[in-house]
């Protein structure tokens, strides 16, 4: 993610912040002292908001590190103003072991809720209000985290995608369905969810609509991403690779890729050197080195070196998941170390397409 400060790593997994959390900071600060917040219970507020994104990590920790018992790695982690982000190479698709993954990021939450209620005297609830009012203070500093924590294990786990709730959903829906029908179901139950979120947010709390809308969009993408994987899980690279495809040397300059790009309708190339392929140039690499750079640069100093060597016999599901995540869009296809076509995002796009036409007849 483009703007994100890598703060470290946790077991092999890179831990970044987003610029934009400053943004957060600053608004605390500005809104406490507006409040007329002296500098003390300013620095109890921001204080507070560090405690809850360490908890953020941590509960995205519990994801990653439970994923990495089923061998699955996390990319990285990057915690944004509004929450925490694990990337995962990929989901579990067995029942269990995705209800583990699931389940790993909230239990962390009421961890900390459950040890926090031991160390504090929990107030009764006529009390509550009070000693919350006047913002964080070193009295009710637990207290809020108590609750926050609460919140989150709560919120996290209301049954709808993209919540943790809607996977736990899932697998327990696929311990009896396929996968792809158990998807379906938990998406529409989130949708229902979403939809009575934002009824009751008209009457209540414009959040409420906001956190429907949310649940809307992450239903859905997670219906049509299940939908595309379950296709392709049946066919592997050979099925759509391409095996005419055009070349260029990295020696050349940018502009021999201009010519390419006008007169022909591809619109990524492979670098070679000699016969190796050393790199991929796509339209949008070939812009951005024109303008960055003009048209004498030679394609070496721009092309994108990130290449993955797949074979024709690789699931075909597999090869569409590393084109989502890397930074290439096309995939050099070996077969006894000699280059025998490519595959990029736009023909496994296509052919999705057609599968799903052919379906429907
Ligand atoms: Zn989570």
């Amino acid at each position: 993610m483009k703007g994100a400060l890598k703060l470290g790593s946790i077991s092999g997994i890179g831990i970044f912040i987003h610029w934009s959390f400053s943004l957060l900071i600053a608004y605390i600060v500005y809104s406490n002292y507006k409040d007329g917040q002296n500098t003390t219970q300013i620095l109890w507020a921001v204080l507070f908001v560090m405690s809850i994104f360490l908890t953020v990590l941590l509960h995205e920790l519990g994801h990653a590190l439970a994923a990495k018992r089923y061998k699955i790695n996390t990319k990285r982690i990057t915690l944004l103003p509004i929450g925490g982000l694990a990337e995962l190479e990929s989901i579990p698709e067995k029942p269990n072991e995705e209800l583990v993954v699931a389940l790993a990021g909230p239990m962390v939450n009421l961890g900390f809720a459950i040890l926090t209620s031991l160390i504090i005297e929990l107030p009764s609830i006529e009390n509550m209000a009070g000693m919350l009012t006047g913002g964080i203070n070193s009295h009710n500093f637990f207290l809020n985290f108590f609750l926050v924590n609460l919140w989150l294990v709560v919120f996290n786990l209301i049954p709808a995608f993209p919540m943790d709730g809607g996977r736990v959903l899932r697998a327990l829906l696929a311990f009896r369905l396929r996968r792809e029908k158990a998807t379906l179901i938990a998406a529409r139950i989130g949708q229902f969810i979403a939809i009575i979120f934002i009824f009751l947010g008209f009457s209540s709390s414009p959040f409420l609509i906001l956190i429907g809308v949310f649940i809307l969009f992450g239903a859905q993408a997670e219906a049509n991403y299940t939908k595309t994987n379950s296709v392709l899980s049946h066919f592997t690279i050979q099925d759509v690779m391409m095996r005419e495809f055009i070349s260029l040397k990295s020696s050349e300059p940018v502009k021999n890729a201009v010519q390419l790009l006008l007169q022909g309708q591809s619109t990524i190339f492979l670098i070679m050197e000699t016969d190796d392929v050393v790199g991929t140039l796509s339209r949008d690499e070939i812009i951005r080195a024109l303008s960055e750079y003009g048209e004498e640069v030679l394609i070496a100093d721009v092309m994108n070196k990130e290449l993955n060597f797949l074979s024709p016999n690789t699931p075909l599901e597999k090869a569409y998941n590393i084109l989502r995540q890397s930074s290439a869009s096309i995939l050099p296809i070996m077969e006894n170390n000699m280059l025998v076509g490519v595959v990029d995002t736009e023909n496994i796009l296509e052919f999705i397409m057609i599968r799903e036409a052919l379906k429907k007849l």
